[in-house]
């Protein structure tokens, strides 16, 4: 896959599954601009790290909670390299509540960061791309946008939100060279995943390694966690002319999960 020429903003990518993102975009030659939050001399590494491979690595700290900050990047973008063609939305949080006691600063913040943050980034992209006809807006759902789980009201409305909004835009964009999909993960051994294990033992009454076997794990038909090579594979195949014609799926990678 060549990816040279292209520039890509993979929001929350100084971990997990944006990280796995940047770093397959970054070795296929795109530009990439990293983004997220974390130690400065850990993400000048992972820039340094991922430079090399043709194209330009830069980080915008912008915080996906703040919609200014969200159109001041994607300007910044598209000034620094002179487009913005790939847009990744990942940048997302959880906790894990009852709902009588979810907190509603928490609620409202979830929000914000897992679902409005894909209309700032996608808002503020769609006119460059429409102006240079090619386009690639990957939302990264979870199979909570497609099914619930108990605990995460906040989580799961957010990700049934985005798989929406990924369907609306694929339909207003689609005569323009762009697409917009959603990639629904199933569960990913990340630090989003690894914060939850002990509020979900917390909730449920059990032990840490009964939520992997018997919570995590337990829809998981393969019984085998997704990487995020895997899924970088996917956002890779996502933007590749094979892909033109697959516009506003929400694409399970869930080792079978929802398929149940
Ligand atoms: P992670 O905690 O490893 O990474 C989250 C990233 O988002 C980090 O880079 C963090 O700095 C960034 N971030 C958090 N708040 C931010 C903010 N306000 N502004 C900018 N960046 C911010 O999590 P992950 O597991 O890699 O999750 C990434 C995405 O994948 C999320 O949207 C998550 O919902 C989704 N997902 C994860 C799994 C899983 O099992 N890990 C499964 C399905 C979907």
């Amino acid at each position: 896959m060549d990816l040279s020429g292209k520039t890509a903003i993979v929001t929350g990518s100084t971990s997990g599954i944006g990280l796995g993102i940047a770093t397959g975009f970054a070795r296929a030659g795109a530009n990439v601009v990293i983004n997220g939050f974390g130690d400065p001399a850990e993400i000048d590494a992972v820039v340094k790290d991922l430079q090399g491979h043709g194209g330009t690595v830069a980080y915008n700290g912008a915080d996906m909670s703040k919609p200014d900050e969200i159109v001041a990047m994607v300007d910044d973008v598209e000034k620094q390299f002179g487009a913005v063609g790939i847009v990744v939305n990942n940048a997302g949080i959880q906790l894990v509540e009852p709902v009588e006691n979810f907190p509603p600063d928490r609620w409202d913040m979830i929000v914000a960061i897992n679902m409005n943050s894909a209309f700032h980034t996608v808002r503020a992209a769609v006119p460059g791309m429409k102006k240079r006809g090619w386009g690639r807006i990957i939302n990264i759902a979870s199979a909570h946008g497609l099914v619930a789980s108990p605990y995460k009201s906040a989580y799961v409305t957010a990700k049934h939100g985005i798989v929406g909004f990924t369907k609306t835009v694929a339909l207003e964009v689609a005569q323009d060279g762009i697409t917009s999909n959603a990639i629904c993960p199933g569960y990913v051994l990340t630090p989003l995943v690894a914060k939850q294990i002990p509020d979900t033992a917390k909730a449920r009454g059990i032990t840490e390694e009964e939520v992997k076997r018997d919570v995590l794990l337990a829809a998981q038909w393969t019984k085998k966690f997704v990487t995020v090579e895997q899924l970088a594979g996917v956002a890779l195949f996502l933007c590749s002319d094979a892909a033109e014609n697959i516009t506003g799926i929400s694409l399970p990678v869930d080792g079978g999960w929802t398929a149940a």
